[in-house]
């Protein structure tokens, strides 16, 4: 019988030292803690919850919501054709820590949790065997809930409320054991209302109190605020918190770390600061598009308001980031490590359809920002090969000399391979209707491949199997759909897809 020790068990082992009175030992000290620090780097991905690359200067966008991703785009990779895994948070955030696409982790529901095999299979529990300390945070629940899937591979596990001005939720307090199946319930038992006024939970007393305590944060906080709390639900938050607390983890944390933090904005409610709000009053106008048959029915003046009010909400996250940015250039956090900056999904404003909760995947809710900053490396590289979500966990393992496991779907990214910009293919599943543990039969589908893009609606009645296809590089706003005039493209492009579809189905 033999015990293995890894260098992760040794680095808890040793900050316990202290805590018992023990003396580090110098020698083991003097071996191990420079090696650390010099040849494994660090790993840090800050995800802004729905921001959509369309809406962001750096590509192309003609308002200047972020000047600090700018700044940081000067030293980094920028990917300019880069696709979330799905439309919403649940299957964008699980296509980046399983690097598979959500009709693998099937986690495609609004609420939903991957399945049970991808608990042992993601990026925190790979990086965890290759010994590094590993951090987790995030302002958005649907993401907390997929941390409490993995938190067998993650050492920091933040909780949201630990960040929150205000955190109203308390069922998973009671049944800590079981967040998910506790905190939904908690959450859907008081947004259907449907609490008995007697009742301990979302009853008439409970109402008041949360009324009270909103009233008293409202006070403090709203003159900073004009438009009210950035909030979730029932909680309160603001960014300057999560990004002092994430710069304080960067300075102290054990080496060499993995972090996946998850800040909320630009996420709606679009309040950012005051000093946002009006930035954008310039006048200019979205492309008018024609009404989808999937419209909510919003009209053009109410698009291009909404879009106004989410561009200040993204000029206030790209500012906190900004903040970070500088801190870490000072404390010389850069200089070992590789900082992804990226969403997990974007946001619409066309076509009668807001938000990212629809059947459509149009660029606005599937193409998404990806700059990559490397140590040592401190100039631009553009990237306008299409790359997925589901390529960030093979590409950071191999920043990491660690290999790509065999389920992942992904592949390393152009720059950290070597390799040229070669066609490949790169999907998008929308599937928040479809049964989770059943075959891919309600949905919609995209296939992007060099310039062209096929999206395939499933099981949506007399809309079943309707394909479009663009051709991004002649229209970028998806105006002029070629599925019929370009037979032969869309003949193989709908067989690559629907050969892709059984596959995975079986
Ligand atoms: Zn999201």
């Amino acid at each position: 019988m033999s015990s293995h020790i890894t260098r992760r068990d040794m680095l808890k082992l040793l900050a316990f030292l202290p805590v018992l009175g023990v003396e580090w030992p110098r020698v083991l000290e003097a071996q191990t803690a420079p090696q650390f620090e010099q040849e494994l780097p660090n790993v840090l991905v800050l995800v802004f919850d729905a921001l959509s690359a369309k809406d962001i200067s750096i590509y192309g966008y003609d308002r200047a919501t972020t000047p600090n991703l700018a700044r940081f785009a000067e030293k980094s990779t920028v990917y300019h054709a880069h696709y979330a895994g799905g439309n919403h948070t649940s299957p964008g955030v699980a296509s980046i820590l399983t690097g598979t696409y959500p009709w693998s982790h099937r986690a495609f529901h609004l609420h939903g949790t991957v399945a049970d095999s991808y608990e042992q299979k993601n990026l925190f529990s790979l990086f965890a065997a290759a010994g590094y300390h590993t951090m987790a945070y995030s302002h958005n629940l649907l993401v907390t809930s997929l941390f409490h899937q993995f938190h067998g591979g993650i050492d920091v596990f933040k909780r949201t409320r630990d960040l929150c001005l205000l955190d109203d939720q308390f069922s998973d307090l009671v049944f800590s054991n079981d967040f998910n199946a506790a905190f939904w319930s908690e959450w859907l038992l008081l947004r259907e209302g449907k609490t008995p006024p007697a009742s301990l939970f979302g009853g008439l007393l409970d109402r008041m109190r949360r009324f009270i305590h909103k009233g008293q944060l409202e006070r403090e906080y709203g003159d900073l605020f004009p438009r009210g709390i950035p909030h979730l639900h029932s909680l309160f938050f603001i960014l300057e918190h999560a990004i002092d607390w994430i710069a304080e983890q960067l300075r102290h944390a054990p080496r060499p770390f993995l972090g996946y933090f998850h800040m909320l904005p630009p996420h709606e409610p679009y309040s950012p600061r005051r000093e946002f709000i009006g930035r954008f009053d310039d006048g200019w106008e979205s492309v008018a598009k024609a009404p989808h048959f999937f419209s909510e029915g919003y009209t053009d003046e109410s698009l291009n308001q909404q879009r106004r009010e989410y561009n200040e909400h993204i000029a206030y996250a790209d500012a906190e980031f900004g903040r970070l940015y500088d801190s870490m250039v000072q404390n010389g956090v850069l200089d070992n490590t590789y900082v992804v900056v990226t969403s997990d999904h974007g946001e619409i404003f066309e076509r009668g359809i807001r938000g990212h909760v629809t059947p459509v995947l149009y660029e606005p809710v599937v193409r998404v920002p990806l700059l990559i900053s490397k140590p040592g490396h401190h100039r631009r590289e553009d990237v306008y090969t299409p790359t997925s979500a589901v390529d960030l966990l093979p590409t950071l393992l191999r920043a990491v000399a660690q290999p790509a496991p065999d389920w992942c779907e992904g592949q390393v990214l152009p720059t950290f391979d070597g390799g040229g910009e070669g066609e490949r293919s790169v999907f998008v599943v929308e599937a928040k209707s479809n049964p989770k543990h059943a075959p891919l039969t309600k949905g919609t589908v995209v296939l992007v491949k060099g310039q062209y893009k096929l999206i395939r609606y499933l099981g949506y009645g007399s809309y079943d199997n309707k394909c479009e296809l663009y051709d991004l590089a002649s229209d970028p706003e998806e105006l002029v759909d070629i599925h019929s005039s370009q037979g032969s493209l869309a003949s193989a492009l709908g067989e690559e897809l629907e050969a892709r579809l059984n596959e995975v189905n079986e």
